[in-house]
């Protein structure tokens, strides 16, 4: 994609591209959104979420598989719709996510239940509802599902999440698959945990699992976790112990600022190659991908509120803040940041600070982007649709934002836009006096 405008050219995701100077999400102009729903206004493409599934798909056509959505990424009931229909199922860290996906029409056996911290409540909730599967996390988690199920006279499917402890040196950039983090069970302690689950009369092994991180742009580490794996799972099957499903976590990379990550079918034709050439092909393969899925289907839309030229830095002052995209507040993480209506030619551009209203010096969007906007227009903050809306909160007593799904030349409003009185609605006021 090439500007006339003499600003620098910003690729595009997937399924967002400028008509003439205006910037569509498929056949929809954002623009006409942003006037009918207000700002800021998450907008998202269902083709651009459907290809991304469909990559994985692809991947692992012809072999037993189950691709389950990690909700986490972005929890809205239409979203979580869209994918469930389209085959997948869901892999989620709280009782509130069950809800939800049950509330989105998942089959409560396609689903997986992820997270280190399950309460009782939540396993009773999810046993009662007969969930696919529990990725226990600790020994003392085993014990109390062990009970909890007991209790019910239920036996719980369950699968011991591993730490592969995936090479600090070679791949730095993974937080979760290490040791030293509060996630899985250590390599060295995995055959125990399995030895201690199969004895207990309140569960069923089913499988094994792992997840090595998040926005993992290579794929070497998979790799790497993936042999790590099935040596556990040749030593706990020599055991006696039989491991129908494995599950190799989410943690696919999108492209943010210029990343490229492999591409889904890529990534899954090397890792079935080292699957079938160590005997393990015909296995159950699960997969949790969160943010590979939805990422770029989604942008947030935002009005230039004030601009705010100054000696050191300038500042863009948007509608949108960090209640809305938190990502570069929590990780300094890189969103683009592209006008809704293209500049003419020659339009001079400013390097700003994109910020938002909030009163926090960490309320910033983008920063030393060049752009050649006026109060009044619009931007899209592109790559926003995970964890972004899941992770939006009513600091300042913000509403959370609208949300609408693009499919084709349709739009359909998904999540009305939250009102002050939606915010206090269960707050008790004192009495008067
Ligand atoms: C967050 C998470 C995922 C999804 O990660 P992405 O980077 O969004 O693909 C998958 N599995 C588990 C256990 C997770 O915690």
């Amino acid at each position: 994609m090439t500007t006339t405008t003499g600003l620098p050219a910003v690729s595009l995701p997937p399924y967002f591209a400028y008509h003439g100077q205006h910037l569509l999400v498929e056949g929809v102009p954002l623009q006409r959104l942003a006037r009918e729903h207000g700002t800021p206004l998450f907008v998202y493409s269902k083709a651009a979420m459907l290809s991304a599934l469909t990559a994985y798909q692809r991947g692992l056509a012809g072999r037993k598989h189950l691709i389950c959505y990690a909700m986490k990424a972005n929890s809205s009931l239409a979203i979580l719709q869209t994918l469930v229909r389209a085959g997948c199922g869901l892999d989620i860290v709280s009782g509130g996510e069950l809800e939800r996906a049950m509330a989105a029409g998942a089959e409560p056996s396609r689903v997986i239940f992820s997270g280190v911290g399950k309460t009782r409540t939540e396993m009773r909730q999810a046993l009662k509802l007969g969930i696919g599967c529990f990725n226990v996390e600790s020994r003392a988690e085993l014990d109390v599902l062990d009970a909890v199920a007991r209790e019910m006279g239920l036996r719980a499917p369950v699968s011991v999440r591993v730490n592969p402890n995936v090479d600090a040196q070679t791949h730095p950039y993974i937080s979760t698959g290490l040791k030293g983090n509060k996630f899985g069970i250590a390599h060295e302690d995995v055959l125990d945990t399995y030895r201690h689950a199969a004895g207990c009369a309140g569960l069923r092994v089913v499988g094994i699992d792992c997840h090595i991180g998040s926005q993992i742009t290579q794929a070497a580490p998979y790799l790497d976790a993936m042999d790590r794996v099935l040596d556990l799972v040749e030593s706990i099957e020599a055991a006696g112990i039989a491991i129908e499903h494995i599950d190799f976590g989410g943690g696919l990379g999108i492209d943010y600022q210029g990343d490229a990550p492999p591409q889904a079918d890529q990534l899954w034709k090397q890792l079935l190659a080292k699957l079938d050439a160590r005997g393990f092909g015909n296995r159950t393969i699960m997969i949790e991908p969160g943010r590979s899925l939805v990422g770029n289907a989604g942008a947030c839309v935002t009005e230039v509120l004030y601009r705010k030229p100054g000696e050191h830095k300038n500042f863009l002052i948007v509608d949108a803040a960090m209640n809305d995209l938190p990502r570069p507040a929590l990780y300094e993480a890189f969103h683009r940041i592209v006008p809704l209506v293209q500049a003419d030619g020659d339009a001079p551009s400013t390097t700003w600070d994109v910020v938002g209203p909030v009163c926090e010096s960490g309320d910033w969007i983008g920063r030393d982007r060049a752009l050649a906007v006026q109060a009044g227009d619009l931007l899209a903050v592109l790559s926003a649709g995970a964890y972004c809306m899941s992770m939006a909160s009513n600091y300042n007593t913000r509403g959370r934002a609208a949300e609408v799904l693009v499919d084709g030349d349709k739009a359909w409003l998904i999540r009305s836009r939250e009102s002050a009185a939606d915010q206090f609605r269960l707050e008790r006021p004192l009495p008067a006096v």
